[in-house]
């Protein structure tokens, strides 16, 4: 898996420079939230999730969603050493947008009316369904074998909420912070099966220390529309994020970061989505 190579180190220290020789680029364009001067901006990300937004142990980042938001960073006027990606968990989404800790979440977001009642989306940059990660031996295939099974899921995602609402009501849901403890529960036994994105537990069973260990159900119990999420009224920021997503695909860098990100674990994404049209 290629690899991102954004250190904190590395950052820090062009944001002293910057600082230093007060030359951080145009302060006009990002001076509101999300910003800390300088010509910095904050991307909230995933931390856990192997393929898609992942914290490497060499302080990297690496994943589908790190190489669009550099792209779009880059179309914004931001090198990737001006970029800080922020830690933003599914539950803490809206919050992160609304206090302006992030001037963008490019993190398995998906677009929702729920949701957006919140914030603004810029996209779709990504079209995934949900899916069930067990045991290579379960004889869970589909839903309604989930009946008074563990199901994991993670608090503030689609996926728990399409779990009690829709396609397994009669599951025993646990909701954990991040998918990584899912996962580590599944490994366990604590829990029977995982359910979230298709695109974040091929990632996860691709991995090397799970190699051989899960397998997926292959069901496409949802449409799940990634957007890159925005504060709520930013629609100056919507429109250039849709017009630096409409250049990643036009000139392949999307094609590339698919393969580079997804390639590994041999998901089968869908094509790229047409901006502002999103499948119900
Ligand atoms: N895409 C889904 C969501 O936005 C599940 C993945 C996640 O939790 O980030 O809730």
């Amino acid at each position: 898996m290629k690899l991102r190579k954004v250190t904190a180190a590395s950052a820090t220290v062009l944001a002293l420079a910057l600082t230093a020789t007060a030359c951080g680029g145009d302060d006009s364009k990002e001076s509101s939230s999300g910003s800390t001067g300088g010509g910095q901006i904050k991307i909230g990300i995933k931390y856990d999730q192997p393929g898609l937004g992942l914290k490497e142990p060499d302080g990297s980042f690496s994943g589908f969603d790190v190489d669009v938001a550099t792209y779009v960073a880059k179309e914004l006027g931001y090198k990737p050493d001006q970029i800080e990606f922020v830690e933003t968990k599914s539950a803490d989404r809206e919050n992160a947008l609304a206090r302006g800790d992030v001037k963008f979440i490019a993190a398995t977001y998906s677009i929702n009316d729920e949701r957006k009642k919140k914030v603004d989306f810029a996209g779709p940059y990504l079209l995934a369904h949900q899916d069930l990660l067990v045991k290579k031996d379960s004889d869970i295939t589909k839903a309604t074998d989930l009946n008074d099974k563990k199901l994991c899921s993670v608090t503030g995602s689609t996926s728990a909420q399409n779990v009690k609402n829709d396609f397994a009501p009669k599951a025993q849901l646990q909701q954990y912070g991040g998918y990584s403890e899912c996962i580590a529960g599944l490994q366990s036994g604590a829990v029977d099966a995982v359910t979230t994105d298709d695109s974040i537990l091929a990632g996860f069973a691709a991995q090397e220390q799970y190699k051989g260990q899960f397998k997926l159900a292959g069901l496409k119990l949802s449409n799940e529309n990634y957007g890159i999420g925005v504060k709520k009224g930013d629609s100056a920021t919507v429109d250039k994020i849709n017009t630096a997503l409409e250049k990643m695909v036009s000139d392949k860098a999307w094609d590339k970061a698919v393969q580079d990100n997804f390639g590994p674990a041999d998901y089968k994404n869908e094509p790229a989505p047409k901006i502002g049209n999103i499948v119900k």
